[in-house]
């Protein structure tokens, strides 16, 4: 089973998968946790290549593949061969950051960004998706107080509103494997709800 983690920069992605990862350990479920863009030896370094702060210069489309190369590596290399094991695969982000980061925040378009990543993942889309959800503002406060300033002056905050708005669109293409999540809340509160939805998804 795979399972990814989807929402706006802020909305706690990293803390909630990893929260409900440990708890489903913990109750002893076949569980591994990864993300993207990395996870890999070869993903982690195409991420240094996209997220380096000296290359400013990179267009759109280029980025834009590297996510989708560094999301099939990953893809081959470790969820698959998981999910071939019997384990439940919980990804810090997929192939929806994609549509909505490169597809509406750059602006290439939804079905553009799917079509190259078609390419990458060959249908191997995730089962469910935890859609943390916020609203860009508090994301973008919470994130301000990261260490990835120089990254925030790249990401303007009308970028930021066009990736959640990518998201509303993807929430409702996808819907049927969506389960949404009010991120606003407290951290435990979160993981909870996080929790409770993916054993929903085990369970049917
Ligand atoms: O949340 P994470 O640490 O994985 O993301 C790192 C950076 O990559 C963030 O600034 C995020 O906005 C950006 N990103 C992106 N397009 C994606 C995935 C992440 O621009 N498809
Ligand atoms: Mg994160």
């Amino acid at each position: 089973l795979f399972i990814t983690f989807e929402g706006n920069d802020g909305a706690g992605k990293t803390t909630i998968s990893k929260l409900v990862y440990e708890r489903m350990l913990d109750k002893g479920y076949p569980v591994i946790y990864t993300r993207e863009p990395g996870g890999i030896k070869i993903a982690e370094q195409i991420r240094k290549v996209i997220l380096d702060p000296e290359n400013i210069e990179m267009d759109a489309k280029t980025e834009a593949l590297l996510y989708a190369a560094s999301r099939r590596q990953h893809l081959i290399e470790k969820v698959l061969p998981a999910i071939e094991q019997g384990k439940i695969v919980l990804c810090d982000r997929f192939i929806d950051s994609s549509l909505a980061y490169q597809g509406v925040g750059r602006q290439l378009g939804i079905k553009e960004v799917f079509e190259i990543n078609q390419f990458a993942i060959e249908g191997h889309m995730p089962d469910a998706t935890v859609f943390l959800s916020l609203p860009p503002e508090t994301g973008l406060s919470r994130i301000k107080s990261r260490a990835f300033k120089d990254r925030l002056d790249q990401e303007t905050e009308s970028f930021h509103q066009r990736v959640a708005l990518g998201y509303e669109q993807i929430l409702k293409q996808f819907a049927e494997r969506m389960h949404i999540v009010d991120a606003s809340q407290s951290i435990d509160k979160v993981a909870e709800q996080a929790y409770e939805e993916v054993i929903g998804v085990l369970k049917h």
